[in-house]
């Protein structure tokens, strides 16, 4: 299987299961994520949004020897109910969900935020990229075992504006907010929460956003590392919070994006390049 040499190899996740929600195709950071748990070791069930993404993400999934692979849109309580139920049928308990959510009308993510972000694409956009996490997070931590571990993806234009990302940013902020708050709730059940705060990679969701080409390359040039962020650092790092290797650590948002967000200012010969 591509890719597989690149995540590895070992045991850190043997022995624990988990979810992994939003995998559209072998782009997306949640099967990066994916590939790296089951290097590790763990036993994974895929959620999928709709029978069109289904048709892609049933091969990836059973190539990694996955069997529960459910659809579920994060939207409707039925099919998360059913999602849930059909994960505790099978396997009782889990250790670990991976929320690789987000989605908002292409008409908001460009141009004017003030003028494009309607009353209906905002809470929409929360609803997918926000809000799926809590409820999430509270039907996962009612099959999860004690010393269990969740995250989520997000993005620096939580934090500071980016050109057309717009409504999202305000989502994300929303969904580091939670993250914390679940954290809190969450750690008198021994169960940890944290966001990975991704820079670019090319994905469906990452095609959404206008002039994405601009945003790339100037996380390329203007990030200490010079580089794209590579996904597999973003596996990497979900292993580390979903694994025992994170023990202790809870509530945070880590960045991988080769340290684009420590830029106050980029260097001149970036901006020229
Ligand atoms: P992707 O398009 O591969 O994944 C997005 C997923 O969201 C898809 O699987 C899609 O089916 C799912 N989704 C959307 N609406 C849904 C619904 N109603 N119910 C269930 N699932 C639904 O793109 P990605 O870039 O891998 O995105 C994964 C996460 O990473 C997102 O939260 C995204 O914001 C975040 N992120 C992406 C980047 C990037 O540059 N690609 C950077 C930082 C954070």
């Amino acid at each position: 299987m591509a890719g597989e040499t690149a995540f590895p190899a070992g045991d850190l996740m043997k022995g624990k299961r988990g979810i992994i929600m939003g995998v559209a195709n072998k782009n997306s950071i949640a099967w990066h994520i994916a590939q790296q748990l089951h290097a590790q070791g763990a036993d994974l069930a895929f959620t999928y949004a709709g029978e069109a993404l289904g048709r892609r993400v049933h091969p990836l999934a059973e190539s990694i020897d996955a069997d529960l692979i459910i659809e579920c849109d994060v939207t409707k309580d039925a099919s998360m109910d059913a999602a849930f139920a059909a994960v505790k049928e099978k396997w009782g308990t889990i250790d670990f969900l991976v929320h690789a959510i987000a989605y908002s009308d292409k008409s908001a993510l460009e141009g004017s935020f003030v003028e494009n972000t309607t009353r209906q694409i905002f809470k929409d956009t929360m609803d997918v990229s926000a809000f799926s996490f809590v409820d999430a997070a509270r039907r996962a931590s009612e099959i999860m075992n004690p010393g269990g571990s969740m995250i989520t993806l997000t993005y620096l234009g939580s934090e500071r504006t980016v050109p057309n990302y717009n409504v999202m940013g305000v989502a994300k902020a929303a969904l580091e907010a939670s993250t914390r708050y679940i954290a809190k709730d969450l750690g008198a059940k021994g169960i940890r929460a944290n966001a990975i705060s991704a820079g670019p990679v090319k994905t469906l969701a990452a095609a959404g956003i206008s002039s994405g080409k601009h945003l790339f390359s100037f996380n390329r040039l203007a990030a200490p590392l010079r580089d794209d962020t590579d996904p597999r650092g973003v596996a990497g790092a979900a292993l580390y919070l979903l694994s025992d290797l994170g023990l202790s650590c809870t509530g945070e948002t880590h960045h991988v994006d080769a340290g684009f967000h420590i830029v106050g200012m980029p260097d001149e010969s970036a901006l020229k390049e």
